[in-house]
């Protein structure tokens, strides 16, 4: 027996309150599109279950809201990051400084002289206003940026190095998370790749010997920023390389990854190279990113003799790979923080997570312990733990940290991980085992009361 589908007519539902407040949300006609589909859902349903009782109208409404939320709501947004790793490449890598807000919302909402010279009143160029601050903290003679460090890298190789060897250690040949690959960059650039040494040892011999007055176009190191070979190990340092490179007449290249200006150990991290020892070592040009250590936004840095930096910015691929007035404002805003070190702990949300003290991270983790203490369905406890760096930046760092770990009793770990994930402010956090940790190295204090609101809720079913 053939049961009657039994669905309200569209201009029904678009009568109803529910389908008022998402008019109020969304155009009529994303509204009517998305009732149609649940009403539609709604009939395939009961032809198939025999015994199925009708939506009601608040249910075709609901669905059709989850529709639009789904496809409309904004998508890129914020998130609480939870997981200790404080330059999440997934998570957008480095937040900006607060201190770059007004130069940034001025470059997106006003007009701005980012290719405008106001002393000649003609027409300028969009890189001078890095130019300055750049060679200043760097030493370098000059400076150019592009959209990130693989186009300044592609850049590089794509001018000096067409259908030419350029030289890379064995050692040197990595794949930053993702796309970048050394070999694969290279045939992209025009360039030919001619490796030397091993993966655990190349000599200053091995450059020496693949040079070829004809074919050899550059020496190029490349900084193994996300992994470590320990051991029987050996690498052929700039300095080493420069009295060689000169010899060869062929420039020195340095892709150096995070780029760092600061001395680490004021962070109490072992020292790395700085962009600045790198140059007065003999680098002819360093390539970085914006927005790794640096602290800033997506960028490729480069900085180097002005013979190159000149040959770069006459390269037409510099006009497809050029940075938007956005990261224009927000690298240079950065930037200026440098000029005071002080500043960069306090004013750079890296260095200040990097920095702060475990009896902060511990005071913080109590915190949303005692926060979520009424919850019967949850058992969570203040632990120490490991956090990291992140960005394929220095993975042998390992931040200690405090986390509350969360076991809730009866919903499940996965089950919380997810309906943490799918908050309309997503909660994202590191899944250990049996426990969800909340690791207080990248949460802000300000964080805290909405993640413990957000987990009753998602227990409890209530909202505070
Ligand atoms: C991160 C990194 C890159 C890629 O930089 P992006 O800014 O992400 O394009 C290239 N080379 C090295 C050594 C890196 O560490």
């Amino acid at each position: 027996m053939k049961q009657k589908i039994q669905v309200p007519a569209i201009h029904t539902l678009l009568h109803t309150p529910e389908a008022a407040r998402l008019l109020q949300e969304f155009p009529r006609e994303l509204v009517t599109d998305a009732l149609r589909f649940a009403v539609k859902k709604e009939r395939e349903q009961q032809m198939q279950q025999i015994e199925k009782e009708p939506a009601t109208t608040t249910a075709l409404c609901a669905a059709a809201s989850a529709l639009l939320q789904k496809d409309y709501s904004a998508s890129c947004r914020k998130v609480i990051n939870a997981t200790g790793t404080i330059l999440h490449t997934n998570l957008g890598r480095a937040k900006l400084s607060l201190a770059v807000q007004e130069q940034l919302y001025d470059a997106a909402f006003e007009f701005t002289n980012v290719e405008y010279d106001l002393e000649s009143g003609r027409r300028g160029s969009r890189y001078q206003h890095l130019e300055k601050l750049l060679t200043k903290l760097t030493g370098a003679e000059s400076a150019l940026i592009v959209n990130n460090n693989a186009a300044a890298v592609l850049l590089l190789l794509a001018t000096f190095c067409r259908q030419k060897e350029v030289i890379v250690s064995r050692g040197e040949l990595v794949e930053i998370g993702g796309s970048f690959r050394i070999p694969e960059i290279m045939q992209l650039g025009g360039a030919v790749l001619r490796e030397v040494g091993t993966t655990n040892k190349t000599h200053l011999a091995d450059y020496e010997q693949a040079f070829d007055p004809e074919k050899t176009s550059a020496f190029l190191k490349v900084h193994t920023s996300n992994f470590h070979i320990e051991g029987f190990t050996e690498s052929v340092s700039i300095q080493q390389l420069r009295p060689l490179a000169d010899e060869c007449q062929v420039p020195l290249f340095y892709d150096m990854g995070s780029g760092i200006l600061v001395n680490l150990e004021k962070y109490g991290i072992q020292h790395e190279e700085t962009v600045q020892e790198a140059l007065a070592a003999g680098a002819d040009i360093v390539t970085f990113s914006g927005d790794k250590l640096l602290g800033g936004p997506q960028a490729g840095v480069i900085v180097g003799k002005k013979t190159f930096i000149d040959a770069l910015k006459k390269n037409q691929l510099t006009r497809a790979l050029r940075v938007d007035k956005m990261t224009i404002a927000a690298l240079e805003g950065t930037l200026r923080l440098y000029l005071d070190e002080q500043e960069i702990s306090e004013k750079l949300p890296f260095y200040r997570m990097l920095s702060t003290p475990v009896e902060a991270l511990q005071e913080k983790a109590s915190y949303l312990k005692d926060e979520l203490a009424g919850l019967a369905e949850l058992h969570s406890e203040v632990k120490e733990s490991i956090a990291q760096i992140g960005g394929g930046s220095m993975p042998d760092v390992k931040l200690p940290t405090f986390v509350v770990a969360v076991r809730p009793q009866a919903f499940g770990v996965q089950n919380l991980e997810v309906a943490l994930r799918k908050l309309e402010i997503p909660i994202i956090v590191r899944v250990q085992q049996d426990e969800l940790l909340f690791d207080m190295r990248t949460v802000e204090k300000e964080e805290i009361l909405l993640i413990a609101q957000s987990i009753r809720q998602i227990l409890t079913g209530k909202e505070d």
